[in-house]
């Protein structure tokens, strides 16, 4: 097993120059350095930024203020997706992170970046953020057993885990197209709704149960060829980093619809992630055992199975979900939290995902997204859907202010945050991914009826 690849760039004693990196409940420290696109109303060009604290740093325009980034750095600091960064692959983003964390040090003599910071350093507050990737593919996996497990029991009780999860990392094409940067708003889809008794007709109309799923989702690297299977051992540096996720869902849409081919429009109406994308170097500190395989368990198939990734291939993030609705806004109400998890408890690991994926020859791109699937915990405020949680709606959430909730209702706001901590090194926060619920678009309902 190779040792936990930690470097000056995880050295707890690093402080920037930016005054609110440097204050403990940031989720953007000189420690990890996420990047992200942006862009400003004075320069509506969307580009690429790196979060420090309160302020995003410009790497197209920095990147005129070093020496140090190879030219096809360079070139890709240009464009306005991180596509071609990530098709560069780790040792790149590693290379590139280091500059970047030394032109934000606070230490730094000479420091072109710090000298020319009001040209250089923009305020959060006055950036829009946009989707990291151009997401060509996006695959959602199942790999959360304890979700598995619950809504399985929920949605197939003769049957909650398939005979086939301890041995597939099962997964779906999702799609690309709609996935979106969390900020926005979420349309509630209409759809068919499952008979209310057998042999009759389904309903048709809006949504009745939409919900959220809590996930994590990670950006491919370079990739692979089509047919060049990437090795398990090989996988982990296929990931360029890893984001917040939200897999929405329109229960009522998808108990009608997923039998025998999947979920469909229950879930192609929209994913949203959080704009920063964590690079997987700066989660190194944070990296943990696989989840452990109870007594009886099979052991993963060899193409699935390798002893670092079982060793470290886990991730310890503390994921928590907050709920805002309309009424809570209006009385100034802060968002409630729900629900909290952690990523530990996924069954698969992220490695064991693009080995799996991969097997057949499927060729996955640079900037590709994968979800790893909903990400419950073992206890029963570790659930981490509203399905799941509130029992298909028959044990609502009781907000502090009277208002229940089985499922979401339109204006209601949904916030996932993520942050890793360990004794000895600097806490770093995956920033929020967040979407309000709109309300159906009937007006297109309604001229059919006409
Ligand atoms: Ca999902």
């Amino acid at each position: 097993m190779t040792k936990v690849r930690l470097d000056e760039t995880h050295d707890p004693a690093r402080r920037s120059f930016v005054e609110a990196a440097n204050q403990a409940n940031t989720d953007f420290p000189i420690q990890n350095l996420p990047l992200g696109v942006f862009s400003t109303k004075s320069d509506p060009v969307p580009r690429i930024g790196v979060a420090i604290g309160d302020h995003v740093l410009d790497l197209k325009k920095a990147s005129g203020a070093t020496e140090r980034l190879t030219q096809p750095v360079r070139d890709a600091l240009q464009e306005t997706s991180l596509n071609s960064l990530f098709a560069l692959g780790r040792t790149r983003l590693r290379e590139l992170r280091r500059i970047a964390g030394d032109m934000l040090d606070q230490g730094a003599t000479g420091n072109q970046v710090r000298r020319h910071a009001s040209d250089l350093l923009v305020s959060a507050d006055e950036c829009t953020l946009h989707l990291p990737t151009k997401v060509a593919n996006y695959t959602d996996f199942y790999a959360g057993i304890y979700h598995a497990r619950a809504a399985g029991a929920l949605l197939t009780p003769e049957n909650p885990l398939p005979p086939n999860y301890k041995w597939v990392p099962i997964a779906y094409h999702g799609r690309a197209s709609s996935v979106q940067v969390g900020q926005g708003a979420v349309r509630r889809p209409l759809g068919q709704r499952p008979p209310a008794a057998p042999g009759t007709p389904p309903s048709f109309g809006p949504c009745e149960r939409l919900d959220f799923e809590l996930e994590m989702g990670f950006y491919l690297a370079s990739g692979n060829n089509l047919g060049k299977p990437i090795p398990i051992a090989e996988a982990s540096k296929e990931i360029a980093g890893f984001t917040l996720l939200n897999d929405w869902s329109a229960r009522d849409v998808q108990r009608w619809e997923m039998f025998p081919l999947g979920p469909f429009l229950s879930k192609s109406f929209g994913t949203s992630v959080a704009p920063w994308v964590v690079m997987s170097d700066a989660l190194a500190p944070f990296r943990v055992a696989a989840l452990p395989r109870p007594e009886g368990d099979p052991r993963p198939l060899d193409y699935l199975f390798d002893g670092e990734d079982q060793v470290r291939g886990g991730l310890d993030v503390h994921l928590e979900v907050l709920l805002s609705t309309a009424q809570m806004r209006a009385a100034n109400t802060p968002a409630r939290r729900i629900l909290t998890s952690n990523a530990k408890y996924l069954y698969w690991t992220p490695a064991q995902m693009v080995a799996h994926h991969t097997i057949n020859g499927c060729n996955l791109q640079a900037g590709d997204l994968i979800g790893t699937g909903t990400i419950s915990g073992p206890s029963p405020a570790e659930l981490s859907s509203m399905l799941e949680f509130t029992s298909a709606g028959t044990k609502p959430v009781v907000l502090p202010n009277g208002e229940q909730r089985g499922f979401l209702l339109d204006g209601d706001e949904i916030t996932f945050r993520g942050r890793c901590s360990r004794d000895g090194y600097v806490s770093i926060g995956f920033g929020s991914c967040t979407g309000r619920i709109a309300a159906a678009e009937i007006a297109s309902l309604q001229k059919q009826v006409a």
